[in-house]
C-alpha cells in the first residue's frame, strides 16, 4: 500500500452539473520566470530516492547495461550516460534548467565562460572565415580573438559604433561566418539592438551569438529578439554567490545551417559535410535544426574538454534558483546608487543605461523594461589618485575583479583589466583614469550609500576642488 492511499480520505468534491454548452478551452499559461528558475528541467532528475533536487553525480563515466548497449550509446542511437566529458545528470539538470530560463531548445554548460565564448564559436570558424564582433567587449574575449583566435587563421573586426547596422553592415566580409555582441557591456553599460543586428546577421545568412552574462535572461532574453546562439560566464549572476566558475551556450531555433554563400558555397562545412566519425553521415543529416547544438557538444567541447565539474553544475543550479530575485534588488540598488552618484559634486560622470545621460537608455527601456544592470562605471574627478584613494576608502565593497556576487565589488580598470591596452583605447571604451566599476551587491543600499559617500569624501581630499568638496561635505552630512 502506497503511502498516498494509507491518508485519511478527504471530502469528494460535488461533482459539477454538465454544463450545456461546452466551456471555452483555457490554454495553460507559462510559468513566470520565477516558477521556472526553481522548477524548469526537473522532469527526468533521475532521482533513484525521490530526490527533490538534482544530486551530484560525481562519476566520470556510467555503465553499460550489456555490448549491445554500449554499441548504442556510442553510435547515438540509444540514450544514456557514458562520460562526463560529454554528458552528466548533474550537468544536464542545469542544462534543461537554463535553456528552459533563456526560451532555448537546448544547451550546453562548460567550465568558465570563457569556454562558453570559445565553444560556441569555434563550432561556427574555422582558419579563412571572419568573426564581426562589437567593439564593447569583455577584455578576456577580446583577448581570445585578437590573439588565439588569429592563430588559428580566424580574422576578426571590431565595430565600434554597434547602435548603428550600417556600422556592422560596412564590415561584413564574404568570410564572414558569424556576429558577436554583449548585451549588455561593462562598464559602460551599452545596450546591444538585439533585433537590428540579428537581421544583418541573417541578411549575411550567419548567426549572431550575444554574450548575456550582465543582463542575465531575467532582463533580457536575447533569442526572443532574434539573436541564434547565447553565451554566458555563469561565474556571474547564474551562480551569484562568488563560488563556482561556469559557462552556458543556449542554442535558439530555427538557423538554416544548411545556408550556402552567393558563390554557392556551404557556410558551415562542418555541419553540412559528410564526416567520418557520423560514417560518412553530416551532423544535418542525422540532426537537422538540432546539428549546431550537437557538433558543439560532441565535436567542439567533448574533444578541447572544458568540462564543468558536478559540483559546480550544482553550485550554480543552486545560484540560479534565486536569480530574478537578486538580480531585481541588484537592479534597484544600482539605478537608485547611479541617480545618486550622477549628482555627487566629486563625480564627473556615472555610465549606467537607467540614466537619461546614458547613450543606451532608450534601448534599455525597450530591451531592459526589468532593470538597466548592477554593473556601473563611475568617474571621480580626482583622476587616479583619487579612486585609489576610494577603492581603499570602501569597507563594504570587496577590491577585486569579478561581478554579479550578492556582495559589493569595485575595482580600478584603467590600471587592472585594462591595463594592457593604450590610453586612446581606454578612452574608447569609458575607461578614463578616474574610473571604477562598482557592481553593486544586494546589501541594504543605505549602507552602501553610506560606504560610498565615506570613501567619496576620502577621495576629494586627495584632489581638493574647493566648491566641490564643499558640497560633499554637505551631502555627507544629509
Ligand atoms: C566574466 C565574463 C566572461 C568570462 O567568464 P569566466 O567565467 O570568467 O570565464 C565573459 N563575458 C563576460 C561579459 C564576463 O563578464
Amino acid at each position: 500500500m502506497s503511502a498516498q492511499t494509507a491518508l485519511p480520505s478527504l471530502p469528494q468534491p460535488v461533482r459539477p452539473v454538465q454544463p450545456a454548452v461546452a466551456p471555452p478551452v483555457v490554454r495553460p499559461r507559462p510559468y513566470g520566470f520565477t516558477t521556472q528558475q526553481v522548477h524548469a528541467g526537473d522532469a527526468g532528475v533521475p532521482g533513484g530516492h525521490g530526490d527533490r533536487v538534482a544530486p551530484i553525480h560525481v562519476s566520470a563515466g556510467f555503465r553499460f547495461e550489456d555490448s549491445a548497449s554500449a554499441a548504442a550509446r556510442f553510435s547515438g542511437e540509444e540514450d544514456g550516460f557514458v562520460y562526463s566529458r560529454v554528458a552528466n545528470p548533474t550537468t544536464a539538470a542545469l542544462e534543461r534548467r537554463l535553456a528552459a530560463l533563456e526560451g532555448g531548445t537546448e544547451a550546453l554548460v562548460v567550465g568558465s565562460g570563457q569556454a562558453a565564448i570559445t565553444t560556441a564559436l569555434l563550432g561556427l570558424l574555422q582558419a579563412g572565415d571572419h568573426l564581426l564582433a562589437s567593439d564593447h567587449l569583455y577584455e578576456g574575449s577580446r583577448g581570445l580573438f585578437e590573439e588565439n583566435f588569429a592563430r588559428f587563421g580566424i580574422e576578426v573586426d571590431f565595430v565600434h559604433d554597434h547602435a548603428d547596422p550600417a556600422a556592422w553592415r560596412r564590415l561584413l566580409r564574404p568570410t564572414t561566418r558569424v556576429l558577436f555582441a554583449e548585451s549588455l557591456s561593462n562598464p559602460r553599460n551599452e545596450v546591444l539592438d538585439v533585433a537590428a543586428v540579428s537581421g544583418v546577421a541573417h541578411a549575411h545568412g550567419v548567426p549572431l551569438v550575444v554574450d548575456n552574462t550582465l543582463a542575465t535572461p531575467y532582463l533580457l532574453r536575447p533569442l526572443e529578439h532574434g539573436a541564434d546562439v547565447v553565451v554566458h560566464s555563469a561565474s556571474k549572476f547564474l551562480s551569484g554567490h562568488g563560488t563556482a566558475l561556469g559557462g552556458v551556450v543556449v542554442v535558439g531555433t530555427g538557423f538554416p545551417w544548411q545556408g550556402r554563400a552567393p558563390g554557392g558555397d556551404l557556410l558551415f562545412p562542418q555541419l553540412a559535410e559528410p564526416s567520418a566519425v557520423l560514417g560518412g553521415r553530416s551532423w544535418l543529416d542525422l540532426h537537422g535544426e538540432r546539428a549546431y547544438a550537437e557538433h558543439a557538444r560532441h565535436a567542439v567541447a567533448a574533444r578541447f574538454g572544458p568540462v564543468l565539474s558536478p559540483f559546480n553544475a550544482f553550485l550554480v543550479q543552486q545560484g540560479v534558483e534565486t536569480l530574478s530575485l537578486r538580480v531585481a534588488q541588484h537592479c534597484r540598488s544600482a539605478a537608485l546608487l547611479a541617480s545618486w552618484l550622477e549628482r555627487h559634486p566629486a563625480v564627473a560622470g556615472v555610465d549606467h543605461a537607467s540614466l537619461a545621460s546614458s547613450p543606451s537608455h532608450l534601448r534599455a527601456r525597450r530591451y531592459l523594461p526589468r532593470g538597466s544592470g548592477s554593473v556601473l562605471a563611475v568617474t571621480l574627478r580626482g583622476g587616479a589618485p583619487a579612486a585609489r584613494r576610494f577603492i581603499e576608502s570602501l569597507q563594504l565593497f570587496s577590491h577585486m575583479t569579478h561581478l554579479g556576487d550578492v556582495r559589493s565589488l569595485v575595482v580600478h580598470p584603467a590600471s587592472t583589466t585594462h591595463a594592457h591596452r593604450t590610453p586612446a583605447q581606454r578612452e574608447r571604451a569609458g575607461v578614463h583614469p578616474g574610473t571604477v566599476r562598482l557592481s553593486v551587491g544586494i546589501e541594504d543600499v543605505e549602507d552602501l550609500q553610506a560606504d560610498l559617500r565615506r570613501a567619496l569624501v576620502a577621495a576629494e581630499l586627495v584632489t581638493p576642488h574647493a566648491d566641490s568638496l564643499e558640497g560633499a561635505a554637505q551631502d555627507g552630512a544629509a
